[in-house]
């Protein structure tokens, strides 16, 4: 399956916060075995929300949005979804039952506009926020999804690793994950360890050798995708030892990143 990541919110586009939360799920994306191939950042903007909607849907079967699910009236992501999807917004009784006793336990004065949280697009569900008030949202439509989570991020990440990674592995069978090891080689420039190993980051598939160079370390990272993490691990060894074997002539300095 393909997912890809639609980060909501002027904030970001302003670069007055950091987008932790993209770089969060695209981790646990990877580690989970679901491929990711597209990242669209958008502002509080509808007719652009929409647009990313819509092109995320055409090349992928799950578009994860995050940000825009609270009361006010920048937070528009939930209006957009249903414009998109053709489905429109149902108020939810039941569900805005559940975010009164959200605030009671949090001590947090409700106001009218929160009744906007218990509004979800027609057949979609709500995911229990555990850590905050508003509700993510799963809308299905034919065989995709759009998957809308709040953007403060201790409540997103316990919807995504509760909820959300786990009801995508079932929808579309991903029976795989994704490992990596990394080694450090230190103080040899980056262009030396490329060229020892060069055609094996190109001729190499599965697992596929990555460099990123920084200050004093150029990081090589092998990563395999197999349906366990054994199979994953077993097919990183013979690959390690020929990196190692190519780079023994540079340094006997390499080490494994924990
Ligand atoms: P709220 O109910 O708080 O309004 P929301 O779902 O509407 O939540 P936003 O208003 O987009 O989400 O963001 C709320 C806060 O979460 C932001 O002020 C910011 O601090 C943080 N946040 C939003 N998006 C991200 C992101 N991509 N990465 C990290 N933090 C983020
Ligand atoms: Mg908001």
């Amino acid at each position: 399956m393909r997912a890809e990541l639609l980060m909501i919110g002027t904030e970001l586009l302003l670069g007055q916060i950091q987008d932790t939360n993209a770089s969060y799920m695209a981790k646990i994306l990877a580690e989970a075995g679901i491929d990711l191939y597209w990242k669209t950042t958008v502002g509080d903007n509808p007719a652009r929300i929409s647009e990313a909607l819509r092109a995320g849907l055409q090349r992928s079967d799950a578009v994860l949005c995050s940000g825009g699910l609270g009361p006010t009236v920048d937070d528009i992501t939930r209006d957009c979804v249903a414009e998109t999807l053709g489905a429109p917004l149902e108020y939810h009784e039941d569900l805005f039952k559940v975010i009164e006793e959200r605030f009671r336990a949090f001590n947090r004065p409700l106001s009218e506009n929160n009744r906007r949280q218990a509004f979800l697009p027609r057949g979609a569900a709500p995911i229990a926020n555990l850590n905050g008030t508003a509700p993510g949202i799963i809308a299905e439509t034919g065989n995709k999804v759009v998957v809308c989570m709040p953007g403060v991020p201790h409540e997103l990440r316990a919807m995504f690793d509760g909820v959300v990674i786990p009801y995508l592995q079932w929808k579309y069978e991903v029976r795989s994950t994704i490992h990596y090891r990394v080694l450090l080689v230190p103080n040899v420039g980056e262009s030396r360890v490329d060229y020892a190993i060069a055609d094996l980051i190109e001729s190499q598939r599965n697992p596929t050798i990555g460099l990123l160079a920084s200050p004093g370390v150029v990081r090589v990272r092998i990563t395999a995708k197999a349906p366990s993490r054994e199979t994953a691990l077993a097919m990183i060894g013979p690959v390690e030892k020929e990196v190692r074997r190519r780079l023994a002539g540079l340094t006997d300095a390499i080490d494994v990143e924990q």
